[in-house]
């Protein structure tokens, strides 16, 4: 995993406050971003858990931000704190968080971020290798890295993990 910019790693931090005390509006009130309000950001959430939940095979797991493993909260930050700071690319419908809409990103597309048409822009890899610990697929079936989708406040990220990186209940 990529070692922050100096300049992202302040964002970082105080962007895993916010999400771990579940005050994602207020911390893109500090930074500035004209979000909507937050009964609109709390909607935007539920069409996101809403719409997923309904797309097959989804494994649901209900976890706090803080009981994710670390490299998955690092790189979930880094991805929010590039987007929220300008530097992600996005789809055609540049999602931005001052109109919170569900918005979804894939760890292995850096910097990349797209609405909930454009998911199809997020082509997974022919071989996945597992976020957490690199481990391809070309080891033993059922324990290679499998694709989760995990959601933090509006946002949906997708990440490919193993059996072994892969968050608990
Ligand atoms: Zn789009
Ligand atoms: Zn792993």
């Amino acid at each position: 995993m990529d070692v922050p910019e100096p300049n992202l790693t302040d964002l970082i931090l105080r962007i895993d406050e916010a999400i771990t005390e579940g005050r994602e509006a207020e911390l893109l009130a500090d930074l500035q971003i004209p979000v909507g309000r937050e009964d609109q950001l709390d909607a935007a959430r539920d069409d996101l858990i809403g719409g997923l939940l309904q797309a097959p095979g989804i494994d649901h797991r209900d976890l706090g931000f803080a009981e994710q493993p670390g490299w998955l909260r690092l790189g979930i930050m880094m991805a929010a704190a590039r987007w929220l700071d300008g530097h992600a690319r996005t789809c055609p419908h540049d999602p931005t968080a001052e109109r919170p809409a569900p918005v979804h990103l894939a760890l292995w597309l850096p910097d990349l971020v797209v609405c909930e048409e454009c998911t199809h822009l997020l082509v997974a890899p022919e071989h996945p290798s597992c976020a957490g610990c690199g481990v391809g697929d070309g080891i033993e079936e059922g324990i290679g890295p499998r694709l989760m989708i995990v959601v933090v406040g509006f946002l949906a990220v997708r990440v490919f993990a193993c059996t072994e990186c892969m968050p608990r209940e």
